[in-house]
């Protein structure tokens, strides 16, 4: 392949050999995902956007136990936004201790008319309309906005991390949770994460030491704890945190109740680990409360609303100096690709909701050697299987 002859040639092989070029090594003159958006302007048609929407169910792949219940499935709601032709796919995960599901989501998406809209490139306008219709209902917000991100980003052909200006080398490793059990399935569970470069081990409900310890006998990666609430004394807490940062630990995901707030400013200030808020921080209006309580935020795009949501959040946690990680619920390669977008911009990602599922209909985001890494599509980076 001569890329010299390209640059000079017709733009379509141009186009064609530029495409191939992003994501392997940089090649001499060709400059990965810099290349004109069309040879020739589309002439798009004046019509409405189509919303179309499906209930889904999610097969997780091992059963999942938290607190008190376990599961073996995840209800979800697939999201069309179709325009000239054109599909944006969105979703909405619902795990069951959100306060939304199925039929909410159903409920909510039946009452709005985006016929009204025109033109898939005003996500603002779009948004607003979106956001007013209801309060509440951050799931089935968060799959309007995906599937509208998507829609726009195919109608300019671009990937949402390049026209946001971001840097697809600059994603993070994702981590891979290590859920609680016996030390024999936690090293075996370790064992079987070894192309992972940071694992999350689920503290709080338990013997915290002997799960380290689990862990540390059969990887030396680094480790984030996540304790979702479970440590009750602010001194045991400050306690372990010393005990894990000499373990190899990196941060540490809600430590106490969230309502306990004093107790976490507390520990936030004496703590050698960052304390991450997730439980605490579901919003934008909750990123400013964490400020002097935690040292960053979890942000999850069902929880907030979606990627429109998600910059604003990024925006001010780092206004406030504050680190942030983005997370997932179990979803699609869907929700995960939308939320990969943006992982150029956070300091840690968990992003592995999508391999815990056995029925993914999308291919998009992939993790290689460790590493978010994005797809050279336009929009959110997804095609359906
Ligand atoms: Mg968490």
């Amino acid at each position: 392949m001569n890329h010299s002859n390209a640059f000079s040639g017709n733009r379509r092989r141009f186009i064609t050999t530029a495409g191939l070029a992003a994501g392997t090594a940089l090649m001499a003159g060709v400059v990965p995902g810099c290349y004109p958006v069309a040879e020739t302007p589309k002439i798009w048609k004046d019509m409405p956007l189509t919303l179309r929407f499906r209930p889904y169910e999610l097969q997780l792949r091992h059963v999942f136990t938290l607190a008190g219940s376990s599961r073996t499935t995840t209800p979800d709601i697939l999201t069309e936004i179709e325009w000239n032709g054109i599909v944006g796919y969105g979703e909405a995960s619902l795990p069951p201790y959100l306060a939304e599901n199925q039929a909410s989501v159903s409920s909510f998406l039946s009452m709005l008319d985006l016929g009204r809209f025109h033109n898939p490139l005003h996500i603002e306008n779009i948004m607003d309309y979106v956001d007013a219709a209801a309060g509440g209902n951050h799931a089935a917000k968060a799959s309007v906005d995906i599937a509208l991100h998507d829609l726009a980003g195919k109608v300019l052909g671009q990937p949402w991390h390049r026209m946001w200006g971001l840097n697809p080398a600059d994603t993070p490793s994702t981590s891979f949770t290590i859920g609680i059990d016996t030390p024999e399935v936690v090293r075996e569970k370790t064992a079987e994460a070894a192309a992972y470069h940071i694992l999350k081990v689920k503290l709080g409900r338990g013997d915290d030491r002997a799960m380290i310890g689990a862990v540390r006998a059969v990887s030396s990666v680094p480790l984030c704890v996540d304790v979702n609430q479970g440590w009750t004394s602010r001194e045991e807490a400050l306690e372990l945190c010393h005990w894990l940062s000499e373990q190899g630990v990196v941060f540490v995901e809600q430590p106490m109740e969230k309502s306990r707030r004093d107790d976490l400013a507390w520990l936030t200030a004496r703590s050698p680990l960052p304390i991450i808020a997730d439980e605490a921080v579901q919003t934008f209006d909750d990123v400013l409360p964490c400020h002097g309580v935690y040292s960053g935020i979890n942000i999850k795009l069902m929880k907030c609303g979606g990627l429109r949501a998600a910059r604003k959040m990024i925006a001010l946690a780092r206004d406030l100096h504050m680190k942030v990680m983005i997370g997932c619920m179990t979803e699609t390669s869907c929700a995960v690709s939308a939320a990969s977008q943006l992982s150029p911009l956070v300091d840690w990602a968990d992003l592995d909701g999508n391999l815990l599922i056995s029925n993914d209909i999308f291919d998009g985001m992939t993790v290689l050697d460790g590493k978010v890494t994005l797809p050279d599509r336009p929009g959110i980076g997804v095609t359906p299987l």
